[in-house]
């Protein structure tokens, strides 16, 4: 993931470019020279400005992976606070201009607050708060293909109330249409017609991380940019504009534009944004401040009547203004959001990258038509389901299992896309959500199946088929209840699957019963289908199923704990060994360091006593993090540094003590390893595991309560 941590550069400076271009859209600084040359700077050429600023805030913003909303109403109180504090800026002018005591002030001043912008420039961040809504809430509910549709027509609705105008104007009954659409806002080139596109645009190019190369991404963006200068030009010279903001080809041009900013990486030159919006925020005040001193100083026919010396002063002007504030703001630390990194107590490294490596692994070791089964239960087995969850997703993988219905709910939530099949119980009242949710629900027995059909709602399940396990399922020698359960109206059976209980073990004798169950479950299978039943999926295989079985042709496993990197105990023996790696690593931070005389007790029921002089340090974490108080008393041991030190004394909830008399240079800060990413480690997941009595499933599915979560 190291690519993704350096920055776009190349998007920061195009902002500055954007913000001079808007400048010049509102000075024309050709036009002493040439009205054609005016026309093409400031209403073809920098027409590009507001889109890239539409572009980029959706690129940041715009997921179909999304935790919860938090991002995008920090957005949109952020761009409210920027607009708020604009209207209050430009109120001397519009008093100036009488705004106030219009006719129609009241109506009037909604319709600019929402769309227009109560200063000329100021529509743009009303559109952005609009654009920014109503693309997030398309791309969370349609996925981006339908979302760029959407927006689509949106944006060609905008067009004929814009550049095409001149289509519409004479037919009678669309420009009533559009005469409406005016008494509300005065320009289709609003939050709602113009920016969602380019905001979708956003998202889906951050989303879809496959980047066109650099020579296609130019040639792209020239071929389309000369489209729409023919299309301007055209446009133009016909009289057909009502307004000149909108064309057809803007929007390939602003993709493959984008694309070629995207390809500057490296340190991120955030001062620029800042600098930007101030640019933007502040020119027309420069505009007036300019022309007023031109007034005052009789210099009008040099310094507003020259169009371009006009331009750069309004330019120099601006950018020094906005240095200027850029480097206040930066002192005051007016940062935008309370940094949070590397300020966790305790925490767990994710590796990602290993994740993506078990994927491949696992699905190159499953016969071809195999498809892996995500299980991404507990947290994702303690993982955190979230960024789990979305980048198996991103990676293609189409099937996921959790335990309940929650699980699943959430998953859908965050933008999972894949078929979901819950292992558990869900209460047959809750058919509704199965339906909505789109989930598959496990048929755990033949009276849950009656009961779930009697709900008259049609939703998918999987059968689940008890072959000698004993927890659910519906007996392999019940097969006229399955036969009945395969006829129930509401139910469709798209899977039928059974679960070994001894299938990580090569003993001759637990070999020999594993295999009677899988002869057990495909006798059925063969039964029902002499018997004229179509057969859906079939999958019996978890993880410890695919290595030492992994003959067996299934359509899916049901893959956990190996998709984590880790076995489930150190030693295991296993017919197929797969070179899988572990995905996490637990940390905590060194908080409290102490010397403590011979003789004294550390911690409850003092159950450590110090044998000579110690240097007991206290690690924060305990086993409401998740690691097992079974490791008290030197069971267990903690990394820091290179060295190990023994756990000392019960675990409490929160923290734990480690006796570092033998190690060297300790200190407040350090950081301590209590599960190590690593299978060599001695603190590697099934170890640490193992010496508290446990297999690494338990470990790692309690760790999800309270980590926090760092890459
Ligand atoms: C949890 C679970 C799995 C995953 O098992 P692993 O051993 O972690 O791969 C598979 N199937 C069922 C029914 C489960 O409950």
């Amino acid at each position: 993931m190291s690519t993704e941590k350096k920055s776009y550069p190349g998007i920061d400076c195009f902002r500055i470019l954007a913000a001079l271009l808007v400048v010049a859209i509102h000075t024309s600084p050709l036009l002493s020279f040439s009205e054609t040359g005016d026309f093409i700077l400031t209403r073809i050429v920098a027409r590009t400005a507001v889109p890239f600023f539409f572009l980029t805030s959706g690129f940041f913003l715009i997921s179909r992976y999304a935790y919860d909303g938090a991002r995008l109403r920090r957005f949109e109180k952020k761009t409210g606070l920027i607009y708020g504090a604009a209207i209050l800026l430009y109120l001397p002018v519009n008093l100036y201009n009488h705004y106030f005591a219009s006719e129609y002030f009241l109506p009037n001043f909604i319709k600019d607050l929402v769309f227009d912008g109560t200063m000329y420039h100021l529509w743009y961040l009303p559109a952005s708060m609009l654009g920014a809504a109503t693309a997030w809430y398309l791309v969370r509910r349609l996925d981006y293909q339908r979302a760029l549709a959407v927006t689509g027509v949106l944006y060609i609705v905008g067009l004929f109330g814009d550049s095409y105008y001149g289509f519409v104007e004479p037919i009678t009954f669309l420009n009533k249409i559009y005469a409406s659409v005016f008494q509300i806002s005065d320009y289709t080139r609003n939050g709602f017609f113009f920016a969602p596109i380019f905001f979708v645009l956003g998202g889906w190019i951050a989303d879809d991380r496959r980047r066109i190369r650099v020579g296609k991404a130019v040639c792209g963006f020239f071929v389309s940019f000369f489209l729409m200068f023919g299309e301007g030009m055209l446009l133009h010279h016909f009289g057909l504009q009502r307004h000149d903001s909108m064309y057809f080809f803007l929007v390939p041009c602003m993709f493959f534009l984008f694309h070629v900013i995207l390809h500057f990486r490296g340190r991120r030159l955030q001062q620029l944004r800042m600098t930007a919006l101030f640019i933007y925020l502040i020119h027309p005040m420069v505009i007036l401040f300019v022309r007023l001193a031109a007034k005052v100083l009789h210099r009008q026919s040099l310094l507003v009547d020259q169009s371009l010396v006009h331009y750069i002063i309004v330019c120099i002007l601006s950018v020094a203004f906005a240095l200027g504030m850029t480097g206040i703001w930066s002192r005051w630390k007016l940062s935008d959001s309370p940094k949070r990194k590397g300020t966790e107590r305790a925490w767990i490294e994710m590796n990602r990258d290993n994740l993506e490596h078990n994927v491949h692994v696992l699905r190159k070791a499953m016969p071809i038509g195999c498809e892996l089964m995500a299980v991404v239960k507990t947290e994702a087995y303690g993982h955190g389901a979230f960024a789990v969850a979305i980048q198996l997703d991103r990676i293609g993988v189409k099937a996921f299992a959790v335990a309940t219905i929650a699980e699943g709910i959430r998953l859908r939530k965050y933008g999972v896309r894949g078929e979901i099949l819950i292992l558990g119980y869900t209460d047959v009242s809750r058919v509704k959500e199965l339906k909505k949710y789109d989930l598959i629900q496990t048929l755990v027995d033949y009276q849950y199946a009656v009961s779930l059909n009697r709900q008259g709602i049609s939703v998918k399940a999987h059968l689940k088929i008890d072959t000698g396990m004993h927890r659910l399922g519906v007996g392999y020698d019940s097969v006229t209840e399955v036969k009945k359960i395969y006829r129930m109206k509401s139910l469709q059976i798209c899977g039928m699957y059974t679960h070994l209980s001894r299938s990580d073990s090569l003993e001759p004798e637990d070999v020999a019963f594993t295999k009677k169950q899988i002869d057990r479950f495909y006798a059925l299978a063969d039964q029902l289908k002499a018997d004229g039943i179509a057969i859906p999926k079939l999958h019996i295989q978890s993880s410890y199923g695919l290595f030492n079985y992994p003959q067996l042709a299934c359509d899916y496993v049901r893959c956990g704990i190996a998709l984590y990197g880790v076995l489930s105990t150190p030693d295991s023996d296993t017919v197929r060994t797969l070179d899988l790696r572990p995905v996490l690593s637990v940390k905590a931070r060194v908080i409290h360091m102490q010397t403590i005389p011979k003789g004294e007790s550390v911690g409850y029921g003092r159950a450590f006593v110090t044998e000579r002089d110690s240097e007991i340090a206290i690690l924060s974490v305990g086993y409401g993090d998740g690691i097992p108080r079974n490791l008290s008393g030197s069971i267990g041991r903690v990394m820091i540094g290179m060295q190990y030190a023994p756990i000392v004394g019960r675990i409490c909830m929160d923290q734990l003590a480690v006796d570092v008399t033998d190690l060297t240079g300790v200190a407040v800060g350090d950081i301590g390893t209590i599960v190590a990413d690593s299978l060599d480690s001695p603190l590697s997941a099934p170890k640490v595991a193992a010496a508290a009595q446990s297999i690494s499933n338990e470990l790692l599915c309690r760790l999800g309560a309270r980590l926090g979560k760092v890459e």
